[in-house]
């Protein structure tokens, strides 16, 4: 059955006129899609047109499973899709607006060490309009007047791994239609499928690409990042830069801090060696520590390699955490609620 979040409104109109109505009705439709009304309730439609509708198709949004509120704003959606898979956003306030987090796939195939998302392998890539669903779902949950004014694609997923459906989402987004969303409003960030990146960058949608580096230092990117093997530093930086020249936007290297494993002299000068002179800016997060293994950095420690990065002519900032008691990092929540993580991590 047709999930009539996956069309645009251009498709939407056929699909009406192909079950015999006007294609007027396709608008109206399209506005209570957006504000995630079912059917049923879509009342400027007669009782029997919202019963066609229903026979012929689903609406496709995710229902709430779970919301959990953090002290600092931070809200955490655990949500489920029609066929009962799990997925979670993040929505953080900001100063400047509203950002959520979304997913792309149930679970990740990258096996990313550090990252909890990907502990059950993957499962499925989600549609075009599931990846629209968490916008719409949050964005209807906040009431109005409250929207969300960035999206990330940073969740659970490799967005370029689900290169169709991330695209087709993008273009559903920004339609004036829809959430009439800006590009420039709107982050990628991909563990660095080399292919993929000069494929987006022909797409010419201008969303910020974000790369998750992590090491400059290709035998230790290696040894977090199973990716690393197929698509080495050099490769991958090429491409980055490809698409910052295409796109006219600079592009951002997300670096996970990670206590006693990336945070030495020879990470920094590793990277000022790959990136510097590039229009580029690092983003530093704090490890959130999932596993034993990696341990997050002390303030004093962020600090000091972040002094390091500008000693070196390098930009960056530090990500602020946020959620932290609400298991705010990537995964955690879906992996604990699928019990995937140990209750001590
Ligand atoms: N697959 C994509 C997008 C999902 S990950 C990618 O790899 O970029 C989104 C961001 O969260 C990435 O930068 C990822 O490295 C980061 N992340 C994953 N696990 C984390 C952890 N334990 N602590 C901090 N950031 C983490």
């Amino acid at each position: 059955m047709t999930a009539l979040l996956d069309l645009s409104l251009t498709e939407l109109k056929q699909q009406i006129e192909e079950i015999g109505e006007k294609g007027f009705r396709a608008g109206q439709i399209y506005a209570w899609l957006t504000a995630c009304v079912p059917f049923e309730q879509m009342s400027n439609l007669s009782k029997p047109l919202r019963e066609k509708l229903r026979e012929h198709f689903s609406e496709g949004y995710p229902e709430i499973l779970q919301k959990l509120c953090s002290k600092d704003g931070t809200k955490k959606y655990l949500l489920q899709m029609a066929d009962e898979s799990v997925v979670e956003c993040v929505l953080m306030n900001y100063e400047y607006g509203r950002t959520l987090c979304i997913s792309t796939q149930v679970g990740c195939a990258m096996g990313c060490a550090f990252c909890a998302s990907t502990k059950g392998g993957l499962r499925r890539n989600l549609s075009a309009g599931e990846i629209l669903g968490q916008v719409l779902r949050v964005n209807a949950d906040l009431g109005s007047g409250r929207n969300i004014t960035n999206v990330v694609l940073m969740g659970t997923g490799e967005p370029l791994g689900n290169y169709d459906a991330v695209v087709g989402f993008l273009r559903l987004i920004r339609q004036k239609e829809s959430l009439g969303m800006s590009m420039r409003n709107i982050s990628l960030s991909t563990c660095g499928l080399v292919p993929e990146i000069y494929r987006f960058a022909e797409e010419g949608l201008g969303a910020t690409l974000c790369l998750s580096l992590h090491s400059a230092i290709q035998q230790k990117r290696e040894q977090i990042m199973p990716i690393a093997r197929k698509y080495p530093l050099r490769q991958v930086i090429q491409a980055m830069q490809a698409y910052s020249e295409k796109s006219g936007r600079r592009v951002i290297y997300e670096y996970i801090l990670i206590a006693g494993l990336n945070d030495g002299k020879e990470d920094l000068d590793a990277l000022e060696q790959i990136l510097g002179g590039q229009n580029c800016h690092i983003n530093l997060i704090p490890c959130n520590a999932t596993d034993g293994r990696f341990a997050a950095p002390t303030k004093g420690q962020v600090y000091r390699f972040l002094a390091g990065l500008d000693e070196r002519g390098l930009s960056a900032t530090v990500r602020r955490t946020l959620g932290e008691d609400i298991d705010g990092a990537c995964g955690q929540l879906r992996a604990r609620y699928l019990g995937l993580l140990d209750r001590t991590e």
